[in-house]
């Protein structure tokens, strides 16, 4: 069972994985500053999809494109017209919420069923304003201003999903790396949306990241590429140490798809929020966009996006299939899973509880931790040669304060897989001891075999 979303907002500022973002001037739910381990966890994440996504694949190439487009791109792909939801206030308390929050009854919403949903804020009862249409997309001015830019007066609107810049580039690609359908452009980065009831953390803000991934198939084929899609992407989560019984799928039925979808199926996780620990949300979705985007593209650019198929002697544009994942959304998914606290023993012969990341070693911020038993002239730069020889490999933190039980306790906490330390009996015998995170078992291992030790335990 993950833990509490608390637990892990609470860890993340004390260690440095997020801070509430300008905390400083009084800090906001709606964004968030990843720290020092947050970084690294991110990162992490970022590269173990691009590995397994793009660089152990041969069909799938890697794209990064802009921020803020031409605002041609979001008129073709619907996003002004259609990114839109209705919107209602709560005349009590002033929380205002998508009416698909409140009343989740079919169609786009009903005045009279609306009333009779009290506010789950306040709780009160026929408070809601008349719905009002809002837009998701988040608008910035470019240039002067003046005509000629953007809408008239340079708006242009930063990326509320970075798969518009794939689907923009999708003829350089094809062109350029030679590539045929079926293949895919995957792409990592920010994405903004004008989120109406940011909070929970990082699970819902209006500036993310996104790990989007547009396949490009023959329509016909898209049954088959959606399941592969769908299993893939669920391989990767339970291989990254995700558990199968707090994973699910949902497939949404077919009045509540995005304006681009003729299928969505996420893949949901048990993040436990809105107070029921039980409760799923998205994670990730796997949607067959069909051919809407390139179609819409092509007619509005003028640009032929089709593709002329050699072996069939036809013309056609491709379907899409994408999973479109959440970066920030999944560094919440793994550190509430990874959240543990168990008893370890401690110098008095008891035991104390302890709080421990049971990261896989791949998303471990921390791979190893070097600790002189003491601070000491002659410990102390024989842990300083380890720890730079092991920096070659792995990022490598170097403790020596306290207690060296305190400092187990420190990197257990931030998810480090494994701490070395050299003690005295090092000096004679060329030995330390390794200490393992989750068994807290220790052996003691020769210097020169260290890394090579290591290195069998961290796989990349
Ligand atoms: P939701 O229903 O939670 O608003 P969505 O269905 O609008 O999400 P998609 O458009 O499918 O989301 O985006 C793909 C992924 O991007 C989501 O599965 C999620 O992980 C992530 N994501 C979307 N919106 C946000 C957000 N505001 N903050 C953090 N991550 C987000």
């Amino acid at each position: 069972m993950p833990a509490p979303v608390d637990a892990i907002v609470s860890l993340a500022k004390r260690r440095g994985f997020a801070y509430p973002s300008g905390e400083i001037y009084g800090a906001t739910p709606s964004a968030w500053d990843y720290g020092p381990l947050g970084v690294e966890l991110k990162e992490n994440i970022r590269r173990q999809w691009w590995r397994s996504m793009v660089q152990q694949r041969d069909d799938v190439v890697g794209l990064d494109s802009a921020v803020i487009l031409p605002p041609d791109v979001w008129a073709a792909s619907g996003h002004v017209d259609e990114f839109v939801d209705p919107l209602t206030e709560c005349r009590a308390c002033r929380h205002r919420f998508r009416t698909d929050q409140i009343d989740d009854g079919p169609g786009p919403y009903d005045p009279a069923r609306l009333a009779l949903v009290p506010c789950p804020d306040c709780g009160a009862k026929d408070a809601w304003t008349e719905p009002r249409l809002y837009s998701g997309l988040l608008a910035t001015r470019v240039g002067t201003g003046e005509s000629g830019s953007g809408a008239g007066d340079g708006t242009h609107y930063l990326r509320p999903e970075t798969s518009q810049g794939i689907f923009a580039n999708v003829s350089n690609v094809m062109n350029s790396a030679r590539r045929r359908p079926p293949f895919g452009i995957a792409q990592v980065g920010k994405a903004f949306r004008n989120e109406i009831a940011p909070g929970d953390f990082v699970f819902r803000t209006r500036e993310f990241e996104q790990m989007e991934m547009a396949f490009f198939i023959e329509p016909g084929s898209e049954e088959s590429w959606h399941e592969y899609w769908l299993q893939a992407r669920w391989d990767w989560y339970v291989d990254l140490g995700i558990p199968v019984a707090d994973l699910r799928l949902y497939e949404h039925p077919q009045e509540s798809l995005a304006h681009y979808s003729t299928r969505t199926v996420d893949i949901e996780y048990r993040f436990g929020l809105g107070g029921d620990p039980d409760g799923f949300a998205e994670l990730e979705g796997v949607a067959n966009r069909g051919d809407l985007d390139l179609s819409r593209h092509a007619k509005r650019s003028g640009q032929d996006l089709s593709f002329f198929d050699q072996e069939k002697g036809e013309r056609w544009v491709p379907y899409v299939i994408e999973p479109a994942a959440g970066l920030s959304r999944s560094v919440l998914a793994f550190l509430l899973d990874a959240y543990d606290v168990d008893e370890a023993p401690n110098a008095r012969g008891g035991t104390d509880a302890r709080t421990v990341l049971r990261l896989d070693p791949r998303l471990a911020p921390v791979k190893v931790a070097v600790l002189p038993l003491s601070r000491n002239a002659e410990l102390s730069p024989r842990a300083r040669e380890l720890c730079r020889q092991l920096r070659e490999r792995w990022n490598v933190e170097f403790d020596d304060s306290g207690a060296i039980g305190r400092r187990y306790r420190r990197q257990d906490e931030i998810g480090t897989p494994y701490c070395v330390t050299v003690d005295f009996a090092s000096l004679d015998d060329g030995e330390v001891t390794v200490r393992e995170r989750d068994t807290m078992g220790q052996e003691r291992v020769g210097l020169d075999n260290v890394e090579r030790y290591l290195a069998e335990r961290l796989p990349t």
